[in-house]
């Protein structure tokens, strides 16, 4: 093949404007507690259409402090799906509450709403995953959790603009959790951010994700003078971050259209490998966000995904898994609840059988044919043993 350049799954975008955005804050010297983080905490929340947006360190960060501040804590049940980032299971844990795992849907990735439905016993909350940026079945999630009395808290880490019945992600439960991390749809170095509706949540997930302040910097009469009336972390963001996401949210309209366009070409490409199935990007009234393309390969174990996957790196093509294990069946939750093999069986064929392939605004059409081409060869290859 003559064309040999490295096609990464991944890239953060950084231009001119992002550089002069963070050289200005460091020469500014106000590194944190400035007015960026507000700034740019406004724009995300207009763009998502919810009254409230709270920055922090990171998505996990957003899904620990979210059920902290909800008072989430031992003896309490959180449904979460069984196939997601452990950050998810994490959050719950992190709290001293128990996470109960739900199988996914086969053709989405998804938490299986009936699965969910099925569930005796009291839940505290449910943390729908918008696996790979698709919306769960919120209807019925939302439902069940009406009848529990339960609190939704979307894991919206690949969910920057995807909607459910016309509206955005982060919008659809009590809360939403965002990802900023590098290689997410869009930036602010490591960073999170909390969407909700609701006053009362906002203004404890501010007080909360620095220390239990009674007092912000700026409602100080007197410098460095406040009381600690609660429990509390410090997951703010900072200002060189809070820049750098700011800078990106003009652009992602751009980054969106090419990622639907990558996506639906590559798409097209690979329908036509027998046995392979790959994820829609839309469904029903959910329309995602396009963060990847999986491509999942027979349940029979017909074809090794090492094999494929090797062969795509033997050529340049980057790919990711999403993700490795069920979670139940990651050491830590296996050795602490006793989870075995079989209990999930969707989730376990997705974390042995699926290959994430890049669909983001650094792929160009001619990486698009290149990443088809490789994988059809990498079939053909693992076919003929
Ligand atoms: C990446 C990811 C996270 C973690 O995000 P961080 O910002 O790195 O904490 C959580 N949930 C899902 C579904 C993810 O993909």
């Amino acid at each position: 093949m003559s064309d040999n350049r490295q096609v990464p799954f991944g890239k953060p975008q950084i231009g001119e404007e992002e550089l002069s955005a963070v050289t200005d804050v460091l020469r500014s010297g106000i590194l944190v507690h400035g007015k960026i983080t507000p700034a740019f905490e406004a724009a995300f929340a207009q763009r998502i259409g919810t009254k409230h947006a709270v920055a922090v360190s990171s998505c996990t960060a957003g899904l620990h402090l979210t059920l902290f501040v909800k008072g989430v804590g031992p003896g309490d049940r959180v449904a979460i799906p069984a196939m997601t980032h452990v950050a998810t299971a994490h959050s719950v844990e992190l709290c001293g509450a128990t996470p109960v795992f739900v199988d996914v849907e086969e053709d989405t990735g998804n938490m299986d709403a009936g699965i969910l439905q099925s569930l005796d016993g009291p839940m505290r909350a449910v943390i729908p995953v918008h696996y790979l940026g698709l919306p769960c079945e919120m209807g019925r999630i939302n439902r069940y959790a009406e009848q529990k009395d339960a609190f939704v808290l979307e894991d919206c880490a690949l969910a920057v603009d995807s909607t459910y019945a016309g509206r955005k992600a982060g919008g659809l439960g009590l809360a939403g959790s965002f990802s900023f991390y590098p290689v997410k749809h869009m930036t602010s170095i490591e960073g999170g951010m909390i969407t909700t509706d609701d006053d009362e949540l906002a203004a404890q997930l501010r007080k909360r994700r620095a220390f239990g302040y009674n007092r912000a910097l700026g409602e100080r009469t007197r410098p460095g003078i406040y009381d600690v009336d609660e429990l509390g972390f410090n997951y703010r963001m900072s200002e060189v971050e809070a820049a750098v996401g700011l800078a990106q949210l003009p652009k992602l309209d751009g980054w969106a259209q090419k990622r639907k366009a990558n996506y639906e070409r590559l798409r097209a490409r690979l329908l036509e490998i027998d046995g392979i199935t790959v994820f829609a990007s839309e469904r029903g009234e959910a329309k995602g966000s396009h963060y990847c393309l999986n491509a999942v390969l027979p349940r029979n174990g017909s074809l090794k995904r090492d094999e494929i996957v090797d062969h795509l790196s033997e050529n340049g093509i980057g790919s990711s898994v999403h993700y490795p294990s069920a979670v139940p069946l990651f050491t830590y939750y296996k050795e602490r609840y006793g989870y075995k093999s079989g209990q999930f069986p969707v989730a376990e064929w997705l974390a042995e059988q699926t290959i994430s392939l890049p669909v983001g605004p650094h792929i160009e059409d001619s990486d698009v044919n290149r990443i088809a081409d490789t994988f059809k060869e990498a079939v053909r290859k693992a076919r003929n043993g």
